[in-house]
């Protein structure tokens, strides 16, 4: 994904703000997009969360999200 062609929000506000917008427009019809931050070029851009897959800060974020916190006690023993 080449992110040099989005937008470039100056900090996260005005991206959410803008993320609102495109969300609540009905003529879009891909599906919510999200706000995340770029370390490229230090600014924020809109998108979908399929986008993020080559933006490590964000692809963090995201497992750690998907990672929440279970705590299983089932132990497998490999021996
Ligand atoms: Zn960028």
């Amino acid at each position: 994904m080449n992110c040099n062609k989005k937008i470039k929000y100056p900090n996260k506000n005005t991206a959410l703000i803008a993320v609102s917008r495109i969300n609540s427009d009905p003529s879009n019809k891909d599906g919510n997009q999200t706000a995340y931050e770029c370390r490229h070029h230090e600014c924020w851009h809109t998108g979908h969360p399929k986008d993020y897959s080559d933006n490590p800060f964000v692809r963090i974020n995201q497992i750690f999200e998907q990672k929440k916190p279970k705590k299983k006690k089932g132990k497998y023993k490999t021996n």
